[in-house]
């Protein structure tokens, strides 16, 4: 079984699907840590984004590990923390548009979901990696809401961020996932719009879980 949980940034997508993962024994998929993996390899080797034959080495030999506790390992090394920082964050949606980035996440995603009851999170799950998706969710929350979800968890993280600056980032994300040109973020035609913009973490599992349960099974 595949679920699709495709949205922008500070939806909820990774909270939530960790608990409705947990909770109907789905293996969760976090496509956005493993675009920023692409981005922090690129970052570590000083990479321009011109530099084709370069970036292509990298994806050759690129190594991504999810582990099952939500940790993310790249080329071996634990870089949990590392994916969510301001350069990445800055750096990840100019890198995604690449097309043979892409490409390679794309045949890395269906690998991983081979075979396996998996909810997979991103941006194009339901358009373009599973269109064919048991169930897909599109999950939003106004940008306002978002962007105080991102300012409480860099806290919890020690992450130190003002409000403004967070808000501003997150929606240049979203412009430039919005309207690129291969797989931007939108709802696909058969996905279920929920926004969660007044739900808690729970709530919106809740919800997301009720219509697995009718869809699915
Ligand atoms: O989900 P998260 O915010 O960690 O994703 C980081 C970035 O990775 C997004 O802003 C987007 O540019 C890119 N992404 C993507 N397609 C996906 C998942 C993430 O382009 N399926």
């Amino acid at each position: 079984m595949i679920v699709a949980i495709d949205g922008p940034a500070g939806a909820g997508k990774g909270s939530v699907t960790k608990q409705v993962g947990e909770r109907l024994g789905l293996i969760n998929i976090d496509t956005g840590a493993m675009f920023r993996c692409v981005t922090l390899n690129i970052l570590q080797k000083g990479i321009n984004l011109e530099e084709e034959n370069k970036i292509k080495e990298v994806l050759d030999k690129i190594h991504i590990d999810l582990k099952e506790n939500g940790k993310v390992f790249l080329n071996g090394k634990d870089v949990s923390k590392q994916i969510r920082e301001d350069e990445v964050n800055h750096m990840v949606s100019p890198v995604s548009v690449i097309p043979m980035v892409r490409k390679k996440l794309l045949e890395l995603q269906r690998q991983m979901a081979k075979g396996k009851n998996v909810i997979m999170e991103g941006r194009d799950i339901g358009t373009v990696i599973f269109p064919n998706a048991d169930v897909k969710i599109y999950l939003d929350a106004t940008a306002q809401e978002r962007a105080r979800r991102r300012v409480k968890q860099n806290q919890e993280n020690g992450i130190d961020c003002s409000y403004e600056e967070v808000l501003k980032s997150i929606m240049e994300r979203d412009q430039k996932d919005a309207t690129r040109e291969i797989a931007p973020l939108k709802q696909a035609e058969d996905a279920i719009y929920l926004d969660s913009t007044n739900l808690s973490v729970e709530e919106t599992a809740d919800e997301i879980i009720k219509i697995i349960k009718t869809k699915a099974y």
